[in-house]
């Protein structure tokens, strides 16, 4: 049945779906129609070296605008697709673009690198990192200017099928950073055994940064946990200058957020890095 809403009756009519199962069953049929399609997309947001400014990468955030609820973040429809195993084609999917998008403009690599999220799903699954380093080879792209983002869970603690796809990713060169530590399930222990490249501490801690002591003591803390155990730590959600001094004042040295930028279109993306570096306004043939 086709219904036809005014703009007023819109909202009552999202907010209603919202609020009940039927929503809920409406979001995986249109999530599983849209990923059947290719619909979904990416942003990028850069992330930047906190003491000269340079922008030293970026990091991938999967989009979906769908014809008839608009945009819905991720937040929201990844958790869907997790329980629904969508994830894996939503994964492999998002993989493939990226890897096809960043051969069609080797510019992106040519001196910085990009991270891409994964759900913890796909490590559980024989055969992800295999299939990650084919395409990747396909494509004729250097797996180091690559990292992989997971946010863990329990089920990691010495799971044989987590373990073997982060050492074959690592042994063909894609980094490894650990999401959103610090909040929901983390593992000090999984920090080490999986030779963890990055640790990213999580924009719950970073923006409250001025006004809360907790979150300085913490945010402080997993810099100090870095540094000492020689992994990079990547700040998320720096929104001020007076946040941003202070992971500076810590030692923290790379970081994103909405104070220095917004993620944005892979176009605007290749402008940002045209305007800062006019070597990289075209393809290189640089190897
Ligand atoms: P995340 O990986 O921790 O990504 C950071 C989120 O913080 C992004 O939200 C980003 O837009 C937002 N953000 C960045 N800077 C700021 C800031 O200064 N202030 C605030 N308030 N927020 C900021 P987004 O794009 O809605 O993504 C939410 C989450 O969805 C991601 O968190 C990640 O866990 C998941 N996600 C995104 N893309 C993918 C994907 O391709 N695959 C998988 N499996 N998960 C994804
Ligand atoms: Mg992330
Ligand atoms: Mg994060
Ligand atoms: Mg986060």
């Amino acid at each position: 049945h086709s219904v036809t809403y005014s703009s007023g009756n819109w909202a009552a009519f999202n907010d209603n779906l919202k609020s009940n199962h039927a929503h809920q069953l409406n979001l995986i049929t249109l999530l599983t129609n849209d990923i059947e399609h290719e619909k979904l997309y990416f942003d990028i947001q850069p992330q930047v070296h906190l003491v000269n400014r340079d922008i030293i990468g970026g990091e991938v955030l999967i989009r979906w605008n769908n014809d008839l609820l608009g945009p819905v973040s991720p937040a929201e429809f990844i958790p869907l697709a997790e329980q629904t195993g969508l994830i894996y084609k939503l994964t492999d999917m998002l993989i493939e673009k990226v890897f096809k998008w960043v051969s069609e403009h080797p510019q992106v690599l040519a001196t910085q690198c990009l991270s891409i999220n994964i759900s913890a799903l796909d490590l559980l699954q024989e055969g992800f990192a295999r299939r990650v380093i084919g395409s990747v080879s396909t494509h004729r792209l250097s797996a180091h200017r690559f990292t992989i983002e997971i946010t863990e869970t329990s089920v990691f603690n010495n799971n044989e099928t987590v373990h073997n796809n982060v050492k074959l990713l690592h042994q063909a060169g894609f980094k490894l950073a650990i999401d959103d530590f610090g909040v929901g399930y983390s593992s000090m222990q999984n920090l080490v055994a999986l030779e963890t490249d990055e640790l990213k501490i999580d924009q719950f801690f970073v923006m409250n940064l001025l006004n809360d002591a907790q979150s300085q003591t913490l945010c402080r803390s997993m810099i100090d946990l870095c540094d000492a155990l020689e992994i990079a730590s990547v700040a998320e959600g720096i929104e001020s200058e007076g946040i941003l001094q202070l992971l500076l004042q810590w030692n923290c040295q790379v970081g994103q957020g909405y104070h220095l930028y917004r993620p944005m279109s892979p176009v605007h993306y290749l402008e940002l890095l045209a305007e800062k570096d006019p070597s990289l306004s075209a393809p290189t043939n640089r190897a």
